[in-house]
């Protein structure tokens, strides 16, 4: 809260202050443990295939939540970019959606 007020005093006195500051919030959405190492792991376990269209390239890792600060396992699946895109939209759809799938692959493994 504090921050944001802040900001907005920022804002109206220097414009480019103001972007840094957004930008910097945005740099740090992804916590420094979303590395290529868990990426890799996710991709691994879902047989490098998107899980919605069984694409094998530009894989991506999804956050089923939107929730990008968590990092369990039943919150990420491998997703090409495509998909991924679409995912930005109808998000209770997807969320539901994904969440059957990563109840079945553990359900199955
Ligand atoms: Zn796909």
């Amino acid at each position: 809260m504090r921050k944001e007020i802040d900001m907005k005093e920022n804002c109206s006195e220097d414009l480019e202050n103001c972007f840094d500051w957004g930008k910097e919030i945005f740099k740090e959405s992804y916590p420094p443990d979303f590395n290529e190492g868990l990426k890799e792991e996710i991709k691994q376990r879902d047989g490098y295939e998107c899980q919605n269209c069984g694409a094998t390239e530009r894989l991506d890792i999804h956050h089923i939540d939107y929730n990008k600060g968590n990092l369990s396992p039943w919150n990420l699946i491998t997703l090409c970019k495509s998909c991924n895109m679409k995912a930005n939209h109808n998000k209770t759809y997807w969320k539901k959606f994904y969440q059957g799938i990563i109840k079945e692959i553990y359900s199955v493994g």
